[in-house]
């Protein structure tokens, strides 16, 4: 995905200063509201940031009615539209950014309802502000245009794995209940979720070298392993080292698709509740299905999945087939390729942190546990999966964060600016 571009930034700061030109609003500060946008392959995720300190500072009368106007909309809604859905359940509060203090709201919506969005966000007078909004994913690019002509909104558009990066630092950084692993993933009976401190290096809790704590902060390097309607894969060495290293066409877009066409699912919600009631086994082809056992001299299990939907060939197999059993399989096969290109990746760069996000994992933690089994098993114990409570608002959280870097571009250019004028006074 393409980069902020000099020309973004060039026509970003020339609106500003035009605003600025005739405001009171301080160098130091962003125009509110801040919004960070992620329009995706299949969903757009939105962060609205909803300052609860008393630093308003607000150029004219209009703006300050029109941002109560859109945090009162925002804020006491939890649906909008037909489609859009306010997750009350991540809201962060007392979060810190940009020097200033607030909650974060998490919102999405169906990317094919973005035209439905922009009458929205007409209709309801929003545009008053002609606000700039940081931006990413391949809808930041294909909607710019509508956004200017339509909405007169500015999309200053950031590189899309960038973006998701600084949102996982950012999240991470602020809320300690962030990060989690799951203990014993495969068995009903013990299987929990355990709460991970990122910055005390050991991945298990049953590790008792913390020689590579810290207070505070992440520890690298880390793989993180983004399932979206695609999948990629990056390595993250540092902050601002990273680089993506692989990726799959068989991510959370396929899983889908799948289920539409064997199990007639209309939602991803349909397609997981049906995968959680069924069973592979009725349509996998499994090692001991070819075997009779385990394939003890590679090391293979005998539940191993040997050949996926690989049992359906067989007209027997294909009428007692379930809608259940069909929707688990693609489960199970989505989540298998991805676990295999997790750990390619991981091998290859020697690395044992192992982040999974994006929006595959929403409600669906048949997966996570599988996913988590995996990456056990096939690395003998060295590996770990390790989740995120907020699964895909990464990338629309590091757009928030975007403007931090903006604002410092601005007190800069400012600073420039106003240098080269007592310069040229002297
Ligand atoms: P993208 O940026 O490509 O849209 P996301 O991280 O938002 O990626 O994940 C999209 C995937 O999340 C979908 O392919 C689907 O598997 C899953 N998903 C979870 N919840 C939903 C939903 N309510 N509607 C559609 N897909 C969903």
């Amino acid at each position: 995905m393409a980069g902020i571009s000099n020309d973004d930034i060039q026509n970003f700061l020339s609106n500003l200063e035009r605003r600025a030109s005739s405001s009171v609003t301080p160098f130091s500060e962003f125009p509110m509201p801040w919004f960070g946008l992620d329009i995706g392959g299949t969903l757009t995720k939105l962060v609205y940031f909803e300052p609860t300190d008393d630093k308003g500072n607000f150029e004219t009368e209009e703006e300050l009615l029109s941002d109560r106007m859109i945090q009162r909309y925002l804020t006491t809604n939890k649906a909008y539209g037909d489609s859009g859905v306010r997750d009350e359940h991540l809201e962060l509060q007392n979060v810190t950014i940009n020097n200033r203090i607030g909650t974060i709201h998490f919102i999405r919506f169906p990317t094919n309802q973005m035209p439905t969005f922009i009458t929205l966000v007409k209709e309801k007078e929003f545009t008053l502000m002609s606000s700039t909004v940081c931006a990413t994913g391949g809808g930041a690019i294909k909607y710019a245009k509508d956004a200017e002509s339509e909405l007169n909104m500015q999309l200053l558009k950031s590189d899309e794995l960038e973006s998701l990066i600084k949102g996982i630092e950012l999240i991470a950084s602020v809320n300690n209940e962030e990060c989690y692993y799951y203990d014993y993933p495969l068995d009903n009976e013990r299987c929990r979720k355990v709460s991970w401190k990122w910055s005390k290096g050991c991945c298990s809790s049953e590790c008792t070298d913390h020689s590579q704590a810290t207070d505070d902060g992440l520890q690298y390097p880390y793989i993180v392993v983004n399932i979206g309607s695609g999948v990629s894969v990056m390595a993250v060495y540092g902050q601002h080292d990273f680089k993506r290293i692989s990726g799959s066409s068989i991510g959370g877009g396929f899983f889908q698709g799948l289920c539409c066409l064997l199990c007639g699912c209309d939602s991803f919600e349909e397609a997981v509740m049906l995968a959680s009631h069924g069973n592979n086994r009725n349509i996998d082809k499994l090692v001991k299905d070819i075997y009779g056992r385990a394939y003890d001299n590679v090391g293979l299990p005998e539940d191993t999945v040997a050949a996926s939907f690989g049992k359906i060939c067989s007209n027997e197999a294909r009428e007692n087939a379930t809608r259940e059993d069909l929707a688990h399989s693609a489960l199970v096969t989505t989540t298998n390729n991805i676990g295999s290109v997790a750990l390619n990746a991981a091998n290859h760069c020697k690395i044992d942190r192992i982040v999974f996000v994006g929006n595959f994992l929403r409600v669906n933690p048949i997966a996570a546990r599988l996913l988590s089994k995996a990456m056990d098993f096939w690395s003998q114990g060295t590996k770990k999966a390790l989740f995120l409570q907020h699964e895909g608002y990464f990338g629309a959280v590091g757009c928030l964060d975007k403007l931090v870097a903006v604002t410092e571009m601005r007190k800069k250019q400012r600073e420039g600016l106003s240098s080269s004028s007592s310069a040229s006074s002297d």
